[in-house]
């Protein structure tokens, strides 16, 4: 549960030092690294980077990285969306083109230690349900296609597991932390929706899909943002009913 002691900035050592998944060498079930090189035979995208990873990190996350020098030198893209909160939803979007070898390179990311699930964490830091942490593995689930990976289908056993030991996501029981997991929950639910509504991309499959689908995501057509501000404008209340201003400048939170 999320202590009084999280009023304190987000401590993202912990999180980055945390083990969540334990699946060593499982790079060798699914071609040398799907999740790394994004090579699926179907992916032939015009915009999108090939051959490599597109990274995701929270606003906070990335400059705690930044200031270690543990950022790749590619320049970030930042994404805002201002849900009318105090401070809008940052995430930096990085491409990784290390293809698996960051070891003794940079740091990996949270994204990449907890992949291919998300744990989605609620008000109380209670484990609410796991969802995918990429967009690709969601959507060969909505298209009813075989992820590359193998890990995935343990999802059952890791929802027991962080359940049954709760210490291992302690780290993330921060209303920071919490606010941007039910932010991909909302993203996620939303996209859902939007893609299985979109009967003309629906019908495609393989590549034909893959192609269309590279274009109306990058048009933003597979998100109601609005519906996605509303939602996040809930969860900021209810979280800053509890925990107060959990997203002000960490220099203005209180220390615990
Ligand atoms: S997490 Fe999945 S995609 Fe990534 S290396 Fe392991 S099996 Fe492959
Ligand atoms: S940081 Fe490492 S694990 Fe993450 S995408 Fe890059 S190579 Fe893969």
């Amino acid at each position: 549960m999320i202590s009084a002691a999280n009023y304190r900035p987000v401590d993202w050592n912990s999180i980055h030092s945390g083990e969540y998944v334990y699946e060593v060498g499982c790079w060798k079930t699914c071609d040398g690294g799907f999740c790394c090189k994004h090579d699926h035979p179907d992916f032939d995208f015009q915009f999108l980077p090939k051959n490599g990873s597109v990274i995701m990190y929270m606003e906070d996350e990335y400059h705690y990285f930044a200031k270690r020098g543990q950022v790749s030198s590619t320049p970030a893209q930042k994404i805002t969306l201002d849900f009318g909160g105090p401070r809008p939803l940052v995430v930096y979007h990085v491409f990784c083109g290390l293809l698996g070898r960051c070891d003794g390179v940079m740091e990996k990311p949270f994204l990449c230690k907890i992949y291919p699930f998300m744990p989605i964490l609620g008000a109380q830091g209670e484990l609410e349900s796991l969802w995918h942490a990429s967009i690709f593995e969601l959507t060969f689930e909505l298209v009813k296609s075989k992820t590359p990976c193998t890990v995935f289908n343990k999802l059952e056993s890791y929802k027991k597991l962080w359940t049954d030991n709760p210490r291992i996501l302690d780290p993330l029981r921060h209303p920071y932390v919490v606010f941007y997991l039910q932010a991909i929950k909302y993203f996620s639910r939303s996209y859902e929706k939007t893609l299985l509504a979109r009967s003309d991309l629906m019908r495609k499959s393989g590549k034909e899909f893959w192609s269309e689908w590279e274009i109306a995501y990058l048009r933003g057509e597979l998100f109601d943002l609005d519906e996605i501000k509303y939602e996040l404008s809930k969860v900021y209340r209810d979280l800053s009913q509890t925990y107060g201003d959990f997203l002000a400048p960490v220099h203005e939170l209180p220390v615990a």
